[in-house]
């Protein structure tokens, strides 16, 4: 392949500032420049030339230490959550392998002679690389090479293991351990099942959360304290009752014996029941005409009283009676995505005849918990739950804006200004944001000293690397990739 040389402190000289993603070829690469198969060894191609301009900066909010803008929660990173659910919450593969081996509908002396063939070889690595779990032995060369050269039945076989290993998840005294490591900003709910997690780590720390928290008698604990509140709440709405008009007082009762019995004497395993609660209500106050307005004031209070339900957003109990039956990965996943740094569409993407973009000028940065909160909802709304928003959406301005100053964030130059106008329409003007901690001029001198120093730093690798490319590899015609003068 042939490509055009550019050298790249020239190149870094012409490149603009603060926008580094879509350049055109074209403007810095002139037309007489010749096309080389060995290009001069002070030069590289554009693409290596573009990606090193971008190197020594981040480019996406997510993966900078932000507060949430709504609730304020210091945010994980997405990379490093995503790097937690690929690694940490499995066992290494050769105890993983081990103990699914007696598992009641596994047992490996019954299974196929693929199945056992599968099993002794992926064991066998297993053994020689014990700090990777399954997904990461899948990925090495070895096993690559054993899926090229063996039948379709072996492949499957393998894929069930994986599969299989997928499922089975750190004890949790290692998991607590590893959630410590990220110092995660937890706040009430999770905060609490957090708490719980550690305590039942000191309790039983070689067992899975799962099955700590499906043993009867500790699932007994956190169904009765959900019950509780879930009466309690019930409970605040009797006197209510007791307002309305006697014809409708009547519906609104059945409604309310319905719902305990929901509560009460359903099985634990059924979901949904706060839904149920809240549409049973809804369905009985409804198609009420209303003929006084105390009627429909009451009916509302009943309604607003209902939101306050505990669900596994807003209690500890119905998070852990939620997910810990649906398995242990699954439960330190949502309690660590709640605190994930996720892009929040302003005008919201899918709201009809009203769709926001997908782009940067249409995001600000919420926690996942947060995120999903919200959904559609116009933010005048969602700052009555929220009264803090404007405030801690302008702390995260001046966040970002301290990212751009110090030249560590790049490409979002002309956000701040940007995501005005949005946050002031969608906020119908509660959301007023000042900009003025952004110094572009600033940003501009600390980038260049950021680029000098990594460009530095190449120049150090590079040389190191030349001196480790010894006769073989030269010999074999690997090519240098690029080198500084
Ligand atoms: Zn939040």
């Amino acid at each position: 392949m042939k490509i055009a040389p550019i050298n790249l402190i020239q190149f870094y000289k012409r490149a603009p500032e603060g926008e580094t993603k879509n350049l055109e070829k074209n403007k810095y690469i002139s037309p007489d420049i010749k096309l080389h198969s060995q290009p001069a060894a002070d030069t590289v191609s554009f693409k290596r030339a573009v990606s090193l301009l971008r190197s020594p900066f981040i480019h996406d909010p997510r993966e900078l230490d932000l507060h949430c803008a709504c609730c304020s929660s210091l945010m994980l990173k997405s990379s490093i959550v995503q790097k937690f659910m690929d690694k940490k919450i499995y066992y290494p593969a050769h105890i993983a392998l081990e103990k699914i081996k007696h598992e009641q509908n596994f047992r490996l002396k019954e299974q196929s002679t693929f199945m056992q063939r599968a099993y002794s070889f992926i064991k066998n690595e297993a053994n020689k690389n014990k700090n990777l779990n399954m997904e990461e032995l899948m990925q090495t060369e070895k096993v690559n090479n054993y899926r090229r050269n063996n039948p379709k039945e072996q492949t499957k076989a393998l894929n069930e293991l994986r599969e299989r290993c997928r499922n089975i998840s750190h004890c949790i005294n290692y998991i607590v351990g590893e959630i410590e490591k990220l110092h995660p900003d937890f706040q009430g709910t999770e905060e609490t099942v957090f708490q719980e997690l550690k305590r039942y780590a000191k309790i039983y720390p070689s067992e899975t959360i799962s099955n700590i928290f499906t043993k009867p008698a500790i699932r007994a604990q956190y169904l009765k304290r959900l019950q509780e509140k879930q009466n309690a709440k019930l409970n605040k709405i009797t006197p209510l009752m007791q307002q309305l008009s006697p014809q409708y007082a009547k519906r609104v009762k059945n409604a309310y014996k319905q719902a305990y019995d929901i509560f009460n004497h359903e099985s634990s395993d059924i979901l949904h029941k706060r839904q149920r609660v809240i549409d049973l209500f809804s369905k009985a106050l409804e198609p009420m005409p209303f003929e006084t307005p105390t009627d429909r004031e009451i009916a509302d209070l009943i309604m607003k009283k209902l939101e306050t339900l505990p669900d596994s957003k807003n209690d500890a109990n119905a998070f852990i009676v939620k997910y810990a039956p649906r398995g242990s990965n699954n439960f330190v996943e949502v309690l660590i995505k709640r605190l994930r740094n996720t892009k929040e569409h302003v005008k919201p993407h899918h709201r009809r005849g009203d769709n926001g973009q997908s782009d940067k000028k249409n995001y600000i940065y919420l926690c996942g918990k947060c995120n999903h909160e919200r959904m559609t909802q116009k933010y005048d709304e969602f700052i009555e739950k929220h009264p803090k928003m404007p405030q801690n959406t302008q702390r995260q301005i001046d966040e970002i804006c301290d990212y751009i100053n110090e030249g560590t964030l790049n490409d979002y130059d002309t956000w701040p200004n940007d995501i005005k106008m949005p946050l002031g329409e969608e906020s119908e003007g509660l959301i007023v944001i000042d900009t003025s901690k952004l110094d572009l001029q600033q940003a501009k001198q600390n980038r260049a000293l950021k680029l000098e120093d990594y460009i530095e730093q190449q120049k150090h690798l590079a040389e190191e690397q030349d001196t480790l490319m010894t006769g073989p590899y030269r010999r074999h015609g690997k090519k240098k990739i690029y080198s500084f003068h």
